[in-house]
């Protein structure tokens, strides 16, 4: 929790559930990122958190943008970003985006399939393209593999007809999945997105830019590598394969940006044991699954949780939300323990929600509303 944070919580003591974000962190972990790959430009993937006040944050930084929507190409222009610094890296995006978001002067945008590639020559013609490869997602808590990206074979091919299109066939891009804790993820996409470049080069297509997607994590209750190791670890493995020929870089961080920049505070609406000998209490909190804690599906990310009673006896848990929907559980499996003195009404906070929280909320299920946001 960041001293401003802090002194925002003991002095409103805001209703909860509520999510408050310090945007001088966002601005930190920009800087952080920046210095650990100075050759990368940076494309904040705005689907993370799209708040206004991050957005224009990082407009004020000269950052790029990653919209996943044109809605959010428009959060991106509203909040003072040039065209030319969006890119549309969603895969799957109807006609009707499309021709807006090329309407509005951005010109660059993502495809991983024919289909795609071909609804950008009819209604973003002359626009940059870069292909979506397929690579492993392992060491990922929060995997996208399946979903997105096509093979060497068919990327080698479409690549090769962008051009005749009437696109420019920019450059190349992968995920290696996100909360990625392991460095090794990105050299071997790297190793294995080089090789395409390479021969597509040789075949004549002028190819210019590799896109090392996101991934990059935020600690929540396990550590993870810091961000230097992650731009080492890329360095190494792009001067292995290029040399000196290095293509531009571009980078499309969410989590890492804004995850550990935020928190919820959240109150504890009822502690109860299903059977006296049960040494596993239920602990329901007034946000859970469908509040914005839907990273919890799978127990995939794991938030660290501090009580008003920490530092005392502890016992083992499962962490619940309001909702009377059987899903609605946080955490069941994983060996949660929170201090045995925790009640109702007792005040929680979730740290690191800064990340894919606030969007996750649903407006109105069971008559909740959804999440309260502030940003300091
Ligand atoms: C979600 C997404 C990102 C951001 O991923 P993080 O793991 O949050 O860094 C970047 N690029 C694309 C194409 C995405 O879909």
């Amino acid at each position: 929790m960041t001293p401003k944070i802090a002194r925002f919580l003991a002095q409103h003591q805001p209703a909860t559930p509520c999510l408050v974000l310090d945007v001088d962190r966002v601005e930190e972990n920009f800087r952080a990122l920046r210095n650990a790959l100075p050759l990368a430009r940076i494309y904040y993937a705005v689907k993370a958190n799209p708040a206004p006040q991050i957005l224009q944050r990082l407009v004020g930084l000269s950052s790029h943008f990653d919209a996943a929507s044109i809605e959010e190409v428009t959060a991106c222009l509203d909040a003072g970003a040039r065209p030319e610094a969006i890119s549309f890296g969603n895969t799957i995006k109807k006609v009707s985006a499309i021709r807006q978001a090329h309407e509005r002067g951005v010109g660059l945008f993502a495809f991983d399939s024919r289909e795609e590639l071909e609804k950008l020559a009819a209604h973003a013609p002359g626009s940059r393209v870069y292909c979506r490869i397929r690579v492993e997602n392992a060491g990922a808590d929060w995997p996208l593999s399946r979903k997105f990206g096509t093979t060497i074979e068919s990327a080698k091919e479409l690549m090769t007809e962008a051009a005749t299109l009437g696109l420019d066939p920019y450059g190349l891009s992968f995920h290696v999945g996100s909360q990625q804790t392991t460095t090794q993820a990105y050299e071997a996409a790297i190793g294995k997105v080089a090789m395409l470049f390479t021969d597509l080069t040789e075949a004549g297509v002028n190819l210019r830019m590799i896109n090392l997607g996101g991934g990059f994590p935020t600690r929540y209750r396990d550590e993870v590598p810091g961000i230097d190791q992650f731009g080492n670890a890329i360095m190494r493995a792009m001067t292995e394969h290029f040399g000196n020929a290095l293509p531009e870089m571009l980078v499309e961080p969410g989590r890492f940006i804004v995850g550990d920049a935020g928190l919820v505070a959240a109150e504890v609406v009822l502690v109860s044991r299903r059977d006296r000998n049960d040494p596993v209490r239920w602990v329901y909190l007034d946000i859970g699954r469908f509040g914005g804690l839907a990273e919890t599906e799978g127990e995939s990310i794991k938030y660290r949780i501090t009580t008003p009673h920490d530092g005392t006896r502890m016992g083992p848990v499962a962490i619940a939300g309001p909702t009377c929907d059987g899903a609605d559980i946080l955490y069941e499996k994983t060996n949660y323990r929170l201090p045995l003195a925790l009640k109702s009404g007792d005040r929680v906070e979730l740290l690191s929600t800064g990340a894919y929280v606030s969007t996750y909320a649903s407006t109105k299920f069971n008559g909740f509303a959804p999440l309260a946001e502030y940003y300091l």
